[in-house]
C-alpha cells in the first residue's frame, strides 16, 4: 500500500539549493523544456527561484510556445455542478465548513439536479464537474452516483445532453472507486490543497479531511480501482507557492512511477473570499498575479502533456493572460451554490462555497475568448473512444492528439454556434472557424473538415473523430 511520499525537508532542501541560480543554468533548463520531455524537481526548483525579470520573461515565452505546440488555440469548457453543501470538515478556507452555522445547507433532490442540468444543457454545456461537501449521510457515495446517473439521463431539445461528467469527491477506497467508475465518469479530481504538512494540519482542524496521507494517496487508489484519468491540484494562497508547485510535481511523478501514467489534469485554484471562512478572507500566503503567471508557466514546462485547469475563480483579465501560458480547460458561467443555475438568487452567497471572479454567462465567455483567437471546445471524444489514461498519453506525446483535438474542437464549437450562441457570438465564431480552415488545416484534412461542417449545418450532431 502506498504511503505518504511527500517529504517536507527534501522539498525545502531542493528549493534552498536552487536559490540565486546562475542565468546560464536557467537558460539551459529553458532549452531543455522545449524538448517537451518535462523537467526534474531540481530543474523546476531553479525556475521557481528565478527572480530576474528578463529570465522570467523567457520562462513565460517558453510556456506559451509549449502550449501552442501541444494544445494549439483550444480551450475546453465545462461547468461545475454543486449538488450539496453539507460538510463534516472544517477547512478554514471554505464556506461549506461545518462550523459555518450561517450557511444555508442544501442537498439537492434528483428532480432539482435534473433541473440544474437542463439549464446547463440549454446554455450549451456538454461537460460537467460534479462536486459536493463531504458528509457521511447527506452526500454519500450512493447519493453521488445517483446524481451522476440523473445528470446523464437528462436530455433537452436540439440534442442537448451531458457527455462527460468529471467528479470532485472526497477520498474513497479502491472498491468505492470501482463502483463510481461504473457510472461512466470521466476524470476523478481531488486537490491536496497544500502539500505542506504543518499548514495542512492547521487548515483542516477536524473531520475526515484531517488525514493528509489518506488524501494524498487517494488518486493512487482511484487508479487501482480502474479510474484511468485522475486530476490533482493545490489551493494557492495557503502556503508558499514555490513549495506547492514542487508538491504538485512530486505527486505527478509518483503517480507516473507507481501507476504508469501521471495525472490527466492539474488544477491551480487561488484562494477566493468565502463566507465565514477566515483563511479565505486573509490568505496566509497570497499569490500575486506576477507569481501566478510564473507558476502557471513553470507547471506547463515541467509536465507539458498534463492538462491545466483554471476555474471561474480568476477575473476575465487574468484568465486571458494565463490561457496563453498553458491553460487547456476552463469553467464558464459557474455557480458555486447548489441549485444556483435555476435560481436568480441575490442571497446565493449564503449557500455558495466562495466568491467568483468571473460571473459572465457561457455565451459571454465564449464571445470573449473567440475574439481573442482561442477556439472553445466541448469535445468529449477521447474519453468516449477510450483514449484515456496511458493510451491518451501515448497518443499525446508524439503530437497525434493535436490532430484529433483541433478537428473535434471545430466540430463541437460549430454545433454550439448553431444551437446555442447569440448572433454576435455566432458571427465571431464563424469568422474564427474560417480563419482556422485557411491557416490550420492542410489539404486532405481541410476538405474533410469542410465536408463535416456542411453536414453539421445540415443538422448532423455529435460529430467527432
Ligand atoms: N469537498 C470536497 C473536497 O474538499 O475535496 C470536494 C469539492 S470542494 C467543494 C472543491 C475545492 O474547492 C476544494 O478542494 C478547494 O480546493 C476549493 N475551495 C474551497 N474553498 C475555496 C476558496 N475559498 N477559494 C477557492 N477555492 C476554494
Ligand atoms: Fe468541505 Fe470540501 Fe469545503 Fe473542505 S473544501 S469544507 S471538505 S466542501
Amino acid at each position: 500500500m502506498i504511503k505518504d511520499f511527500i517529504d517536507d525537508t527534501r522539498i525545502e532542501n531542493i528549493l534552498e539549493q536552487a536559490k540565486n541560480p546562475a542565468p546560464q543554468r536557467v537558460r539551459e533548463i529553458i532549452t531543455k523544456a522545449l524538448e517537451l520531455k518535462g523537467l526534474s524537481p531540481e530543474e523546476v526548483a531553479v525556475l521557481l527561484q528565478t527572480e530576474d525579470d528578463e529570465l522570467i520573461g523567457m520562462i513565460l515565452q517558453t510556456a506559451h510556445k509549449i502550449k501552442e505546440d501541444i494544445y494549439g488555440n483550444r480551450l475546453v469548457l465545462f461547468a461545475p455542478l454543486y449538488i450539496a453543501n453539507l460538510c463534516a470538515n472544517n477547512c478554514l478556507y471554505c464556506g461549506f465548513r461545518r462550523d459555518n452555522k450561517e450557511l444555508n445547507r442544501v442537498a439537492l433532490t434528483m428532480e432539482q439536479i435534473a433541473r440544474e442540468v437542463q439549464v446547463l444543457e440549454r446554455e450549451g454545456h456538454k461537460r460537467l464537474l460534479m462536486l459536493c461537501g463531504e458528509h457521511p449521510t447527506r452526500s454519500s457515495l450512493e447519493y453521488f452516483m445517483e446524481a451522476i446517473e440523473t445528470a446523464y439521463s437528462v436530455k433537452t431539445e436540439k440534442g442537448g445532453e451531458i457527455r462527460r461528467i468529471n467528479v470532485e469527491i472526497a477520498p474513497l477506497e479502491v472498491a468505492e472507486y470501482k463502483e463510481l467508475k461504473k457510472t461512466g465518469i470521466g476524470t476523478v479530481v481531488l486537490f491536496q490543497e497544500t502539500y505542506h504538512h504543518e499548514t495542512y494540519k492547521t487548515m483542516h482542524p477536524s473531520g475526515p479531511k484531517k488525514d493528509f496521507a489518506n488524501r494524498l494517496t487517494a488518486m493512487h487508489r482511484a487508479q487501482e480501482g480502474g479510474v484511468n484519468d485522475v486530476g490533482i491540484g493545490a489551493l494557492f494562497g495557503l502556503y508558499d507557492y514555490k513549495y506547492e508547485v514542487m508538491g504538485l510535481l512530486l505527486h505527478a511523478l509518483q503517480l507516473e512511477q507507481d501507476c504508469g501514467v501521471g495525472p490527466h489534469t492539474i488544477s491551480i485554484p487561488r484562494l477566493e473570499p468565502a463566507f465565514n471562512a477566515p483563511a479565505a478572507i486573509t490568505p496566509p500566503h497570497p499569490v500575486s498575479d506576477h507569481d501566478f503567471k510564473k507558476l502557471v508557466a513553470i507547471i506547463r514546462m515541467a509536465v507539458p502533456y498534463t492538462g491545466m485547469i483554471l476555474s471561474t475563480r480568476e477575473t476575465p483579465e487574468m484568465r486571458d493572460e494565463v490561457f496563453a501560458l498553458g491553460i487547456s480547460q476552463i469553467s464558464a458561467g459557474s455557480r458555486t451554490n447548489p441549485g444556483g443555475y435555476q435560481e436568480d438568487n441575490s442571497d446565493a452567497f449564503r449557500a455558495a462555497q466562495f466568491n467568483l471572479g468571473d460571473t459572465r454567462t457561457l455565451d459571454e465567455v465564449i464571445l470573449d475568448i473567440t475574439e481573442r483567437g482561442h477556439i472553445p471546445s466541448f469535445c468529449t471524444a477521447c474519453y468516449r473512444l477510450g483514449r484515456t489514461g496511458k493510451d491518451f498519453m501515448d497518443l499525446a506525446k508524439p503530437g497525434l492528439i493535436q490532430k484529433f483535438c483541433q478537428t473535434n474542437a471545430v466540430f463541437s464549437f460549430k454545433e454550439y454556434l448553431l444551437d446555442y450562441a447569440s448572433p454576435a457570438t455566432r458571427a465571431a465564431g464563424d469568422k474564427l472557424i474560417r480563419k482556422m480552415i485557411d491557416e490550420t488545416f492542410k489539404t486532405r484534412r481541410k476538405k474533410f473538415v469542410m465536408d463535416k461542417l456542411r453536414e453539421i449545418e445540415d443538422g448532423r450532431r455529435d460529430a467527432y473523430i
